[in-house]
């Protein structure tokens, strides 16, 4: 099927039969207790599916079945170049599949149809190829001890991995996961966000046929106060993989330290800083990133650059440009191909950024465009994307993650106040530079508390670049080899020479 249209995606939509079961132990199984919940969809507030509600009893399973699939050897075992292989066959089954998953993801969550296709699955794809390829190429160490001893630096897979992942890019954040864990030999628990669990389980049914054992690969759909809770207070798991909220970040150190003391890796929000100097290269080009920057993924973005910190000499020139580009990202029906801006995950997600928006008025900020929900009459939940200028840093809409297409413009004179507000801040994911001055750029991208720093763009880097943050944004790294620290543990072996 080709599908070039709004109608072609409807029609497929309409032939799907959409999973809403658990996966445990290689099968589809429905949750213990028989409970399930509506999957509902915000591009037009269509049901989509019963998808199983999962609980403590079900996380109890599908971690027996986890622990002894890795107790078998019958993953962890296998020559990694072996594991390379079924994993690049995994890899090969999501893009084979990119129609469905894409339009699943769409769905489910209310992004743009052109973005699921062209960088939600893919990426998925790429994540888990790009951990597969490279696990037959790490080595081991040997320490530099004393003549008499031999120190062998071995890394073993940790055990059972539970994944909790976030709604905003359900398959991309799943799929940094699972790749670095899977590849590493682990067993792997899966809990997507209730409001996007459609792709996390159908992607469980392409790995079975990849070659993955039953036991591996298990998906447990449900509430996070529920399954998990659940998963971050059971005794045997031994590792927490999360992205998600600073606020959920912090519960599950406390279930860890109140459980097992389970490793626990935390990907959390962000308020990031994104820095216009007067010398900056290109202004407009500034202004497009800065916009883009705020409105992909209708602002649902970690790392979106949602302080905007403009030197006070080019701000009456640097303005009207930024307005401008803004007007590109008008919200439209998520399945329309030419639409950039899709739905708001759910009402609740809108009404809460909402909420920021009058927050912003009633503290003295100025609107400049947007603000409104709008395309009512698709039965969706869309959102104007939204600037505010005058913003302090003090202010809600500059402190708290709105995660929403909601930007702040503050001003500065000179870099030492530009990092002293761009640092005020709890978060520390990422942060963005422009200017023509190597020396300044550097010095700058020093001084920033954040983990990720672009000079002259945003939304760069791809799989071979560490991603995580500063503060309270998080810790340890997804992407690039340095993900492999999350899912191992290091053994020194000494042997008396
Ligand atoms: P969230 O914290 O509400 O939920 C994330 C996941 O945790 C979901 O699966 C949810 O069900 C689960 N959960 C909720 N309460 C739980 C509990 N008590 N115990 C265990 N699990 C629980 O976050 P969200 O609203 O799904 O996603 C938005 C957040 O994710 C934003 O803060 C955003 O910045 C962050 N995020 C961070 C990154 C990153 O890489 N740093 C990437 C994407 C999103």
């Amino acid at each position: 099927m080709s599908i070039a249209s709004r109608a072609d995606w409807e029609k497929l939509l309409n032939t799907l039969q959409i999973e809403g079961r658990a996966f445990i132990n290689g099968q589809y199984v429905d949750a213990t207790l028989g409970e399930t919940f509506e999957c509902l969809s915000p591009v037009d507030g269509r049901f989509l599916a019963n998808v199983a509600c999962t609980r403590s009893k079900d996380a109890d399973i599908a971690v027996s079945a986890a622990r002894r699939a890795f107790e078998s050897g019958i993953w962890c075992d296998l020559a990694p170049a072996v594991r390379k292989q079924v994993l690049i066959r995994f890899a090969n089954l999501i893009d084979a599949n990119i129609e469905e998953l894409a339009l699943l993801e769409s769905m489910d969550m209310g992004k743009p149809i052109s973005d699921s296709i062209t960088l939600d699955v893919p990426g998925a794809a790429e994540a888990i190829r790009w951990s597969a390829e490279a696990i037959d190429k790490i080595y081991d160490e040997v320490a530099p001890t004393s003549k008499d001893q031999l120190c062998l630096v071995t890394r073993e897979p940790a055990g059972v991995v539970a994944a909790i992942v976030p709604w905003n890019f359900p398959l991309k954040m799943a799929s940094w996961k699972l790749g670095p864990a899977l590849a590493s030999g682990n067993s792997v628990i899966l809990k997507p966000s209730e409001k996007s669990p459609l792709t996390a389980i159908r992607i469980a049914q392409l790995a079975t046929e990849a070659g993955i054992p039953p036991g591996v690969f298990n998906v447990l759909p449900g509430y996070g106060h529920l399954v998990g809770k659940a998963l971050g207070l059971h005794p045997d798991i031994d590792v927490i993989a999360f992205t998600g909220s600073t606020k959920v970040a912090k519960q599950l150190l406390e279930y860890s330290g109140a459980s097992n003391m389970k490793r626990v890796w935390l990907e959390a929000g962000g308020k990031s800083p994104n820095i216009v100097f007067a010398d900056a290269p290109d202004l407009e080009k500034a202004a497009k990133a800065a916009a883009l920057g705020i409105a992909f993924n209708q602002g649902e973005v970690c790392n979106a650059a949602s302080r905007l910190l403009v030197e006070a000499s080019i701000k009456d020139k640097f303005m009207p440009l930024l307005v401008n580009a803004m007007k590109d990202w008008k919200p439209g029906h998520a399945l329309d191909p030419a639409t950039k801006v899709g739905a708001m995950v759910d009402s609740h997600q809108l009404e809460t950024v909402i909420g920021y928006i009058e927050a912003g008025q009633s503290e003295g900020a100025q609107l400049i465009i947007g603000g409104k929900r709008t395309l009512n009459e698709t039965g969706g939940t869309y959102l104007e994307p939204t600037i505010f200028d005058g913003v302090s840093n003090g202010m809600r809409i500059a402190r708290e993650e709105i995660f929403g297409p909601v930007l702040s413009v503050l001003t500065f004179d000179g870099a030492e106040e530009a990092i002293r507000i761009a640092n005020d801040s709890p978060y520390g994911l990422a942060a963005a530079v422009w200017t023509r001055d190597i020396s300044k750029a550097h010095k700058t991208a020093r001084a920033l508390r954040a983990g990720t720093v672009e000079i002259n763009q945003y939304f760069g880097g791809d799989m071979s670049t560490p991603f995580g943050g500063f503060k309270q944004s998080g810790n340890g790294r997804d992407k690039s080899l340095h993900a492999f620290d999350k899912y191992t543990e290091l053994k020194a072996t000494l042997i008396g020479l």
